[in-house]
Order: structure tokens, then C-alpha cells, then sequence
């Protein structure tokens, strides 16, 4: 590395680099839940070997015994919609993959700020704690949501190791993990390079290695009318929009449902973000993964006032990135990918032949391997949408308490709540907790209803222009009215415990806002404070309790209306 340097590296997907030395690490605190599903012991992160391990100080190799030797992934990416050239992991390091025994999952172990690579560019490798402290929470809360995600392992403070940012900050390392940390920056930059050859052996990787094999990946099965491609795996109840159009004329080869299986798993997790409100910030094809987790933590954010048009990047002036965008972003990221395949997915049966795995594409292939990975790519775009709304209708359900899906919730229960919280400046998530502890025994009036209206409105009332405070609760109490009639189908009269305790159940009391995430920040690097970090952690993990029993002020001001000026904060790149 010191030799090298930062460079070009051609004809290889990763370089084997070593973590610096960090220098009087401090372990600020580990995540139980990680330790868990990694099949560590509670209490092993006082182990000197594991503090040494998440800090960078030790390797599972040696010149005498070998073992496994740390690497750097080599990636591209569309950054904002433009063409990188190669980035790759400029300050994150892979120490080895480990199985948990007990649930068979693998995950690869990195740890982020750990020092230069040969992909660190102009920049010095290293992660300021304030952005590890938002890695570390937001890892593990996305978790506990169920939202796929990478995740969190421990945080180590390296103090000794200032970094240069607007100001000299204290440096910090994240030890993380993943069951993959490719993503669609690994296949841009082999097709920029025009590297056949690795894209076939990446992709069969990702198939064999990663997903569990070809077989595992389900082929297009021919679908009765009026049934989605979608119902074959998730079946969603009376959905008829979004349906995919089958069509038995494209010869689909594994390639291709290699391509559709991380479509269909990006859809899922977008389809989360759009449920929960979470944003990603960047969402550049080097931020897109290949095993549909939520993936980099920069400038992301959750929801506070609904907001379609919110990004939570300062940087962000096209809105690229915005909330409301989230989805076809995804799209646009997923058909970069499809395009790196496209060799591959459009030579149908071809891409066995000896001559076209050698040669390419010949001329009288072309058009038909041009035309024919196009209709792939867009019956894959439609089937991304049938997903991507069957994962959103079933998530918006279940957090309003619905069992089943009629065609109308779409208009008059999910948009006509969204375009309320909008209109009168309302809190994504709190709506839906408050509406969790609702009775609909007590809705049954209109006055009733009116009244319960105001369990929404934030302390200082509720915004919009032309509202008055009776037309703002009038608005809400009729939408209130629809939701109680829809509950009550769903339920019958004289069950709201039950449904109550279901919907507290997917709908969280906790979320690490922008404002708590600062707040923690601030004590922690400022005033020395450990121990906060551990309960915001507590939260996270649990984060659909009504209490945690660690203090009962903060609880309550962390799980209570977000401070006026706090919403809807936004954030700088530069971590
Ligand atoms: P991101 O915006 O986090 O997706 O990062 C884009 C690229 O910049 C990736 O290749 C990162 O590894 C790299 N990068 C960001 N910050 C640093 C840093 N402090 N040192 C080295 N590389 C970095
Ligand atoms: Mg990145
Ligand atoms: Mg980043």
C-alpha cells in the first residue's frame, strides 16, 4: 500500500490491502444483536483479541501460518447520473467471511476507516466518528425494522488519529457486515473496462456463491390470466395493478433470472424504504447492492413531516434522491446493471457456445442479442413494479392494521392519508403509531373522531396553508372515518386490543432521527458521554417498545414530537 498508492487496477475485482495500525482504540460499544446473529458470545467483545480485531490490529494471517488476508473491493459507479470510473472501497476493508453454525448465514466481515487502499483516491481513508456514530445506529435500527440492510458490529473510537474535514475531527471505525457487499459499481466498472470475462465469472460468483445456486433462482413460470408473475412468489391479496405481462417469446437464460432475482430484491427493500420512510441520500449505482440490502450510509434520513419531495442530501439539488424518487432511481440503477449483462442475458441458449463465450457477439447474433436483452431488461422493469407494489400495498397494510387489501385502500386510505400528513405538515411516522393506540369503539361519532384528530398535530399545532384548526381535524376525522370502516371489515367490532398490539408490532415508537442521531454525536464526541450510545442502540434494536426502562425522560423526549427547527435536517457528504 505504501508503495502503490491509490491507482488504477485493471482485470481484478479486489486487492489484497492490510488495515493501518490504530492507536489507543477505544471500544465505544458493540451491538448485542449483532454479536448474536453472528454466533458470538455475549460478553466476548471484552476479549482483547476481538477489541483488536474491530480496530484494525489484527489479521487472521501470518507469514508462518497463513490464513486469510484482508482485501479491498475494486468498483465503478454512476454517481448522480454521470460516469465515475473507478472508485472502489477507498476506506473499507474485508477481513474474512464467517458462517453462524446455528443459522447458517454468512456474512463478510469489514471494517470502514481503517485506512487507505489502492481505491482511496485524492482522500485519507479514514471515517470521522460522527458518520460511524449514524453508520453503527442506522445499521442495526433498519434491522430491527426489517428492513434489509448491512450491518453493524461495533464502533471504536480512535481519537489519536485526527481527521481533516471542514474541521480536524476525531476518527473512528466501524466493524461491519454483510452477506455481500458487491454491488452494481462492480459490474460497471468490468463493463467500462469492457472485461468480458470477469463479468461471466461475477455473475456466476453471485449465483453459485452468494444466492445458493442457479436453481435457486426462480424461472419465469408460465401464469394463468390475471395472475402477476409477482403472486408466484409473494402472493399479494386482490392486487390487480402492476401486473407483468408474460411473454413466451423471450428465451430467458440463467443469466437473466440472475438479473430479475436482484430486481426483485432491490424491489422489496425500496418498497420498505417507501413504507418506513427511510432515505438512502446517494444512491449511486455504487451504493445499489447486488443482494438488495440498504447499502452505505452517508446523508440518509428518516421521514419526519411527510414529504414527497424531501432529500436528505445538502448536495442534493435536483432532488435525484428524494424521497418520492427512491423507486425508479433504484430502476435506473438495476437497468445500468442490465446493460452490464446484456451480453449475457440476450444471447439466450447462446451463452454456452465455446465460440460466443470466447469471442463475443457476432454480427448476425447482434441485432437478435440487442433486441432480445432489451425485452428482458423491460419485462424485468415491469416485474420490478409488480414487486415493488405488492411489497409497498402488503407493508402500508399491515402498519394500518389491515388483513386484507381491497382495491380502494390504494386511493382512499394510503394517498389520501400521505396527501394529509403533506397538506397539513404532519409526522410520517408518528401517524402511524398514533394510530396504532386508537380504539375504533371510540370513533364511532363525529365528534369523537374530530377529537381523536388531534392526537396528530405536533405541539405546535399542524401547518398547511388554508387550514384552519376545525378544517385540518375535519380532513383528518374523514379519513379516520374510511380507516375505522376498513378495520372493522377486517376485524369485526370488539377486537381493537388485538389489532392494537398487531400494529404496534410493525409500527415503531422508536426511530434514530436526524436530530437524535446529532444529539448523540454531540455528547458523545463533546462531552465524553458513553453511555447514551448504548440506549439509542437499546431503542434501535427494540424499537417497537413502548418503554426500554434505561431513563424515562429521554425515552419519551426521543420517542415524542421532533423540536420544530430539528426537522427535516439535511446533511454534507463529507464524513
Ligand atoms: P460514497 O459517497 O460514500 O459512496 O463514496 C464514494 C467513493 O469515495 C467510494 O469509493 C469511497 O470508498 C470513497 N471515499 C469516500 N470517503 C473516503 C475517504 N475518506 N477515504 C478514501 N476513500 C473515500
Ligand atoms: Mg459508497
Ligand atoms: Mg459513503
Amino acid at each position: 500500500r505504501e508503495t502503490l498508492g491509490p491507482r488504477m487496477v485493471k482485470e481484478a475485482l479486489f486487492t489484497y490491502v492490510r488495515p493501518e495500525a490504530a492507536e489507543e482504540p477505544e471500544l465505544l460499544g458493540v451491538s448485542p444483536r449483532a454479536m448474536e446473529d453472528l454466533g458470538l458470545k455475549d460478553g466476548e467483545e471484552e476479549n482483547p483479541k476481538f477489541r483488536a480485531l474491530v480496530a484494525g490490529n489484527e489479521i487472521f494471517w501470518s507469514e508462518e501460518n497463513g490464513g486469510i488476508y484482508p482485501w479491498a473491493q475494486c468498483y465503478g459507479g454512476w454517481q448522480f447520473g454521470a460516469w465515475a470510473g473507478q472508485l472502489g472501497d477507498g476506506r473499507a476493508i474485508s477481513l474474512f467471511e464467517s458462517q453462524n453454525p446455528d443459522t447458517n448465514i454468512r456474512y463478510e466481515l469489514q471494517l470502514k476507516g481503517a485506512g487507505k487502499t489502492p481505491y482511496s483516491r485524492f482522500a485519507d481513508g479514514k471515517a470521522v466518528l460522527r458518520s460511524s456514530i449514524r453508520e453503527y445506529i442506522v445499521s442495526e435500527a433498519l434491522n430491527a425494522l426489517g428492513i434489509p440492510t448491512t450491518r453493524a458490529l461495533s464502533l471504536t473510537l480512535v481519537s489519536k488519529s485526527k481527521v481533516i474535514r471542514e474541521r480536524l475531527e476525531p476518527g473512528a471505525i466501524v466493524a461491519r457486515f454483510a452477506e455481500s457487499w458487491l454491488r452494481i459499481g462492480n459490474f460497471d466498472i468490468l463493463r467500462a473496462r469492457g472485461d468480458r470475462d470477469l463479468i461471466r465469472k461475477l455473475a456466476t460468483y453471485i449465483a453459485e456463491d452468494v444466492f445458493g445456486g442457479w436453481e435457486t433462482l426462480p424461472a419465469i413460470v408460465s401464469v394463468g390470466e390475471g395472475q402477476s408473475a409477482s403472486e408466484i412468489d409473494n402472493p399479494p391479496r386482490g392486487i390487480s395493478s402492476g401486473e407483468v405481462q408474460e411473454n413466451s417469446e423471450i428465451e430467458e437464460n440463467r443469466f437473466a433470472r440472475l438479473y430479475r432475482e436482484i430486481s426483485r430484491r432491490n424491489a422489496k427493500t425500496v418498497a420498505a424504504w417507501q413504507a418506513y420512510g427511510f432515505m438512502n441520500g446517494v444512491l449511486n449505482t455504487d451504493n445499489t447492492s447486488i443482494y438488495g440490502l440498504s447499502l452505505d450510509y452517508g446523508p440518509f434520513a428518516f421521514m419526519d413531516n411527510f414529504d414527497p419531495q424531501y432529500t436528505p442530501n445538502h448536495d442534493d439539488h435536483m432532488l435525484r434522491y428524494s424521497y418520492k424518487n427512491q423507486p425508479s432511481i433504484i430502476w435506473w440503477n438495476l437497468v445500468r446493471l442490465g446493460e452490464s449483462l446484456g451480453e449475457l442475458v440476450g444471447a439466450g441458449k447462446k451463452v454456452d457456445d465455446e465460440k460466443f463465450i470466447k469471442e463475443g457477439v457476432s454480427e448476425e447474433m447482434e441485432q437478435d442479442l440487442i433486441k432480445r436483452a432489451e425485452a428482458i431488461i423491460n419485462r424485468t422493469g415491469e416485474e420490478y413494479k409488480a414487486v415493488f407494489l405488492a411489497e409497498y400495498k402488503r407493508l402500508m397494510c399491515q402498519r394500518l392494521g389491515l388483513k386484507t387489501q381491497q382495491e380502494s385502500d390504494f386511493q382512499d386510505l394510503f394517498s389520501e392519508m400521505l396527501d394529509t400528513l403533506e397538506a397539513l405538515e404532519l409526522d410520517f411516522n408518528h401517524f402511524f403509531r398514533r394510530l396504532s393506540g386508537l380504539s375504533v369503539s371510540e370513533l364511532e361519532t363525529e365528534d369523537q373522531r374530530t377529537k381523536a384528530a388531534a392526537i396528530f398535530f405536533h405541539e405546535d399545532g399542524f401547518g398547511g396553508i388554508g387550514y384552519t384548526e376545525e378544517s385540518a381535524k375535519e380532513r383528518i376525522a374523514k379519513w379516520l372515518d374510511n380507516w375505522r370502516a376498513r378495520v372493522l371489515e377486517d376485524w369485526g367490532a370488539g377486537n381493537d386490543e388485538e389489532r392494537q398490539t398487531a400494529m404496534k408490532a410493525v409500527n415503531p415508537n422508536f426511530i434514530p432521527r436526524g436530530w437524535i442521531l446529532d444529539e448523540v454525536i454531540e455528547r458523545v464526541e463533546r462531552k465524553g458521554d458513553r453511555d447514551v450510545l448504548g440506549r439509542v442502540m437499546q431503542m434501535s434494536l427494540n424499537p417497537f417498545q413502548d418503554k426500554w426502562g434505561l431513563r424515562e425522560e429521554e425515552e419519551q423526549r426521543f420517542c415524542g414530537d421532533v423540536p420544530k427547527y430539528k426537522r427535516a435536517m439535511m446533511c454534507s457528504c463529507s464524513s
